[in-house]
């Protein structure tokens, strides 16, 4: 275990599974939603190509997660 350079990272670094696969997914995009406080990042499968995008508070826990069902 190491410690974070990056304490406001959001949890980014915490990628979910991918609901369809279950595999680990990459981090597309990320960017900055209603205040400083919370961010919105898209998560994409490289396996399935299943496509989620989350809101997070600064402490990286999610309040929104939407998937796209293809
Ligand atoms: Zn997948």
């Amino acid at each position: 275990m190491y410690q974070s350079l990056t304490p406001r990272s959001f949890g980014a670094d915490e990628r979910p599974l991918c609901p369809n696969c279950k595999r680990r997914m990459s981090l597309t995009r990320r960017s900055p939603d209603i205040d400083h406080n919370h961010e919105r990042q898209s998560f994409a499968c490289r396996t399935c190509e299943h496509e989620i995008e989350r809101v997070v508070d600064i402490d990286g826990n999610p309040l929104t997660i939407a998937g796209s069902l293809s």
